[in-house]
C-alpha cells in the first residue's frame, strides 16, 4: 500500500497543499511505498513563520534547560532505535547496522550539543582601558535552515539541528526527498522531547521549497550536505541573499598503501571503507593507491578473494554485507561509470553489473565492482561515483601517491595505512585534504571535533559540528562597557535622619 507522508510543521504533521509529489523508493524490491508531498513556496513561508514564533520562546529559554530537552531527545532516540532503523533501512536500502551507525553518529552530536551553556560563554576583558571592560556575547541566529542529503537521513539533519537548536535558534530542516520518514519522526520526537512547537519542523520538497528558503529574508543561515555542484549554487545564492552558509559536496576519497603496511588490515579496510552503504558514503574510499608494484599486486590479489565473499542482500537480512543503491537512476548512472571504466581501458577485476537478488528482481543492485591499472586521466578516477566501485591506481613511490591526493579535485577524506611514523606524519601534515586517518580507513571525526571537507568539498569557512557549529549558528555582539564613578564616591552612606 501507497501511504502519503506529510511536512511537519508547528509541532505537528501537516498534509501537504501543493497538489506536487515525488515518489519514495523500497530500493530493495523497486517499488514505490510512498508518495511524498513537495512544498510550495506558500507553505514554506508558513513553515518560516511558525518558526519565527517559536524561536522566541525557545532563545528566551536558559541554554541549560534547552540543553535538558536535547538529552531527552537523545533518550528517545535511542528508546525508538529498532524501529527508526528500520524505517531508515527501507527507504535508503543501508543494512539495519548501519543504519543504527547512521543515527548513533547523529547522536553524539546532540550530546556535544546539549553542553551549549559551556559553548555559548563569550569572552571577557576586565579593564581594557581606564575604567573599561569588554566582553562578547553569543546570540542565536533566528530562524535557520539545514537542506540535507539522501545518503545520512538521521545523522545530517541531526548533526545541523543539534548545535542549531542548542543555540537558541528555530530550525527547518527540507531532507532529501529519497528518504523523508525518519527526519519526520525525528521531528516528531523532539516535540516529545519538550521542544516548542515550531522550533523544529520539516518542509518535504524540490528546487522549490530550497529556493523559497533561500529567498526568504527571515532565514539567516543555510547549512547544506549534497552534491557539489548543488552545494556551489546554494553556496552562491544564500550569499546573494545575504545569508551565510556553510555547503559540504562530494567526494574522491583515496587510501594510500605504503609497501610497510599490515595488507590485511589494510585490505579488509579498503573492503569496508569501499564497499560498505553500497559505497554511498561521503567518507567511503573509492580510490586506492598501493605504492610500489609489489605491494599493488599483493593488495589486488587480496581484494579480489574478499570482493568475491561478498554478500549483497536485502537491507533487513543479517547476513547482508550491504544492500541496494538508493534508486535506479543511481543503478544507471553507477553502471554507466562501469562502462566508461572499462572503455576507457582500465582493467575490470570483479564486475558489479546485472547482479541479481532471489525475490527481489525490482532491486536496485550493484555487486561490488574492483578496477586496476586506473589512471588518473579515467572519468572513473576523475569524478564521484558513488556506489560499489573500487579503484586501484598504483602509485610508484609515496611522492606520486601524496600529489594525487593532493591534486584531486576533492578534498573530503584520506587515509594512510603505514608501520612508518614518519611517512604518517609527513603525510597528515603535508596533504591537501580536510580529514586525514592514519590506519584509520574512514576518518569521521568525533561529535567534539569539527567534519568538513576542503577544495570542491566544501564551501565555506566554518565546518560542521564541534565549537565551528557555535560559531556558525551564533552571532556575536561584543559589548564595551564605562561606569563613570558613581555611588561609591561622594555619595553619602549616612543613613539620612530627619531632623
Ligand atoms: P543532492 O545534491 O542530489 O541532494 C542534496 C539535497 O539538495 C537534497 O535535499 C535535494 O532535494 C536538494 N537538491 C537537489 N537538487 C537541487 C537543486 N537543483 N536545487 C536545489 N536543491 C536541490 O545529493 P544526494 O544525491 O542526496 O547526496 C549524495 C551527495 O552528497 C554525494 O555527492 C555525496 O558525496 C554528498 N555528501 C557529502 C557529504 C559531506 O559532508 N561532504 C556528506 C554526505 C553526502
Amino acid at each position: 500500500m501507497v501511504h502519503e507522508l506529510s511536512h511537519y510543521v508547528g509541532g505537528q504533521r501537516v498534509d501537504g497543499t501543493s497538489g506536487r509529489f515525488s515518489d519514495v523508493f523500497d530500493p530493495c524490491t523497486g517499488q514505490v511505498q510512498a508518495r511524498l508531498p513537495l512544498a510550495s513556496k506558500e507553505e514554506v513561508a508558513n513553515a518560516v513563520a511558525n518558526a519565527e514564533k517559536g524561536q522566541l520562546e525557545w532563545a528566551a529559554m536558559n541554554p541549560q534547560r534547552r540543553g535538558r530537552i536535547l538529552l531527552r531527545f537523545v533518550d528517545l532516540v535511542n528508546e525508538n532505535m529498532d524501529e527508526l532503523a528500520t524505517l531508515l533501512s527501507s527507504e535508503h536500502g543501508k543494512t539495519l547496522p548501519d543504519a543504527k551507525g547512521d543515527i548513533q553518529r547523529g547522536i553524539e552530536v546532540v550530546e556535544f550539543a546539549a553542553n551549549a551553556p559551556h559553548l555559548l560563554k563569550g569572552e571577557f576583558s576586565d579593564s581594557a582601558g581606564q575604567g573599561i571592560d569588554v566582553h562578547s556575547l553569543r546570540q542565536p541566529l533566528g530562524v535557520v535552515a539545514g537542506i540535507t542529503p539522501f545518503n545520512f537521513p538521521a545523522m545530517i539533519p541531526l548533526w545541523k539541528s543539534g548545535p542549531a537548536l542548542a543555540a537558541g535558534n528555530a530550525f527547518i530542516l527540507k531532507p532529501s526527498e529519497r528518504d523523508p520518514s525518519v527526519p519526520l519522526r525525528l521531528a516528531e520526537l523532539y516535540s516529545e522531547a519538550g521542544l516548542p512547537d515550531g522550533v523544529f519542523n520539516v518542509v518535504n520538497g524540490d528546487k522549490e521549497a530550497v529556493d523559497a528558503l533561500l529567498e526568504d529574508p527571515r532565514v539567516k543561515a543555510i547549512g547544506f550536505v549534497g552534491s557539489t555542484p548543488i552545494a556551489q549554487y546554494i553556496y552562491a545564492t544564500a550569499a546573494a541573499h545575504g545569508k551565510r552558509a556553510q555547503c559540504f559536496g562530494g567526494a574522491k576519497n583515496h587510501m594510500v598503501i605504503m609497501p610497510d603496511a599490515d595488507l590485511e588490515m589494510a585490505a579488509d579496510a579498503l573492503i569496508g571503507a569501499g564497499y560498505g552503504s553500497a559505497g554511498e558514503r561521503c567518507m567511503a574510499i573509492s580510490v586506492a593507491v598501493p605504492v610500489g608494484q609489489e605491494t599493488a599486486d599483493a593488495l589486488v590479489a587480496k581484494l579480489t578473494e574478499r570482493v568475491k565473499g561478498l554478500r549483497v542482500g536485502h537491507s533487513l537480512d543479517k547476513d547482508s554485507d550491504f544492500g541496494p543503491v538508493v534508486a535506479s537512476s543511481a543503478k544507471e548512472r553507477i553502471e554507466g561509470y562501469i562502462q566508461s571504466g572499462v572503455d576507457e581501458g582500465a582493467t575490470l577485476v570483479a564486475d558489479g553489473r546485472g547482479l541479481t537478488v532471489d525475490g527481489y528482481d525490482g532491486g536496485f543492485w550493484v555487486g561490488p565492482t574492483l578496477f586496476d591499472n586506473v589512471t588518473k586521466d579515467m572519468k572513473i578516477y576523475k569524478e564521484e561515483i558513488f556506489g560499489p566501485v573500487l579503484s586501484v591506481l598504483r602509485a610508484a613511490d609515496y611522492d606520486e601517491a601524496l600529489r594525487l591526493c593532493s591534486e584531486h579535485e576533492f578534498g573530503n577524506g584520506v587515509a594512510i595505512f603505514t608501520r612508518d611514523g614518519d611517512a604518517a606524519r609527513d603525510f597528515a601534515s603535508r596533504v591537501e585534504v580536510g580529514m586525514v586517518g592514519i590506519n584509520v580507513p574512514i576518518p569521521v571525526p568525533i561529535a567534539y571535533y569539527t567534519f568538513g571537507g576542503w577544495k570542491a568539498s566544501g564551501f565555506g569557512d566554518l565546518n560542521q559540528h564541534g565549537a565551528d557549529a557555535f560559531r556558525f549558528y551564533t552571532k556575536t555582539k561584543t559589548v564595551t562597557t564605562r561606569w563613570s564613578s558613581g555611588i561609591r564616591q561622594g555619595a553619602s552612606f549616612v543613613m539620612p535622619a530627619g531632623s
